[in-house]
């Protein structure tokens, strides 16, 4: 089989996504199954959607357009806010934006009327990580704009945490985003719909929390993918966490020493080794480099370290494992791994349900080539 690839485990995928989905109904929260790190990939949305998420969210409208373009059938939300460049794309291709700017849901309206359609908004509210988001004091006076505008449909409000500070879900500021959808719901005499409280980073409020208040949407990429929270970086449990693996093949393998020799000056990935003696290690040099996965994000199996890598290459002291030339090695990945991965074309995704061997095989270009 072919070599760097993904091996995408469908059903382990559907099994961790419904599993989710599960636990949250009992807390009256769906999911919004987010798709970014999978380029929109039609049959792993399918299988998210399989599994019961009510909702397919992305940031990309290229990935949104992939999905649309594949017959996948659901709400289709963009998550990120539109530029201005693109509000024609996500009138035609978004169900729902997530907005913070005045002047884009604007250009919105605008675009939503050309095109004779009604287009829906939830607005975004900064609650501390400091990434996007409507301050906020600033919230209402949006809101009371925005119901002004042909065309657009205040769905809902939400909120991002986790991402670009670390600032934790909690009770405080999750009840700080309750409080204000009671209050532009009682103010503009309006429901909001929706309520979405954040990404995998919520889960282990969510699922611990005593009330989740007016909280009823979660959006959940990394946690369905690989099992993971990325609050603590520790395994969900009853989930999958090799549910996508990446496999490189073996293009040498030799006893060398552990140490360099000669002068030594910088190297563009400079990467000191670990051991400082000059003991023989058995090397193993996989075909695969920076140019397609984080080399950092890479777990390898016991025994297995990586100890450098540079564009093309990827360096592993093998330990006791005895690996020769034509071998594949397996990795479980971290989140920024996997979306280098499957943004490389050199990688090619490999997906498999059980009963089946193959259902599918999709790599970037021929999904860039759907897209143009
Ligand atoms: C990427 C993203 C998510 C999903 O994050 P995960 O950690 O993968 O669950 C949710 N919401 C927004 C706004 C995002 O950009």
């Amino acid at each position: 089989m072919t070599a760097p690839r993904l091996e995408i485990d469908l059903n382990k995928i559907q099994h961790n996504a419904r599993t989710l989905v599960r636990r949250l109904a009992g807390k009256g929260i769906t999911v919004t199954g987010v798709t970014k790190s999978f380029l929109g990939c039609p049959p792993i949305a399918r299988a998210m959607l399989k599994a019961g998420v009510t909702s397919l969210g992305d940031a990309r409208i290229e990935n949104l357009e992939t999905m649309r373009r594949a017959n996948v059938l659901a709400e289709m939300r963009l998550i990120r806010s539109p530029m201005l460049s693109q509000v024609d794309r996500v009138v035609a291709a978004a169900d729902v934006s997530f907005n913070t700017e005045l002047d884009i849901i604007g250009a919105l309206s605008a675009a939503a009327r050309r095109a004779d359609r009604r287009h829906e908004i939830v607005l975004m509210v900064e609650l501390g990580d400091l990434r996007e988001g409507i301050m906020p004091g600033d919230l209402e006076a949006i809101v009371a704009k925005t119901l002004r505008l042909p065309n657009i449909v205040l769905k809902g409000i939400g909120t991002n945490l986790g991402c670009r500070s670390g600032t934790s879900p909690d009770a405080r500021n999750m009840s700080d985003l309750s409080a204000l959808s009671r209050s532009i719901e009682a103010n503009f005499g309006m429901r909001l719909n929706i309520v979405t409280g954040g990404n995998s980073s919520n889960l282990d409020w969510a699922l611990n929390a005593e009330h989740v208040g007016q909280i009823n949407d979660l959006r959940l990429g990394e946690a369905i993918l690989l099992g993971n929270d990325p609050l603590n970086g520790t395994s969900i449990a009853g989930l999958y966490t090799d549910a996508i693996v990446f496999v490189a093949e073996v293009i040498e393998a030799k006893l060398k020493p552990s140490m360099p020799w000669g002068d030594i000056a910088l190297s563009p990935f400079t990467r000191i080794p670990a051991t400082n003696d000059s003991a023989e290690i058995l090397q193993v040099i996989l075909a695969v480099g920076h140019q397609d996965i984080d080399p950092a994000g890479l777990i390898s199996a016991p025994g297995i370290k990586i100890v450098a890598a540079s564009s093309d290459h990827l360096v592993l002291d093998a330990g006791r494992t005895q690996i020769g030339v034509g071998t594949e090695v397996a990795f479980k990945l971290t989140y920024g791994a996997l979306l280098r991965a499957m943004t490389s074309p050199f990688v090619s995704k490999v997906m498999t349900s059980i009963g089946k061997r193959m259902v599918g095989h999709v790599d970037v270009n021929e999904l860039n080539e759907a897209i143009a």
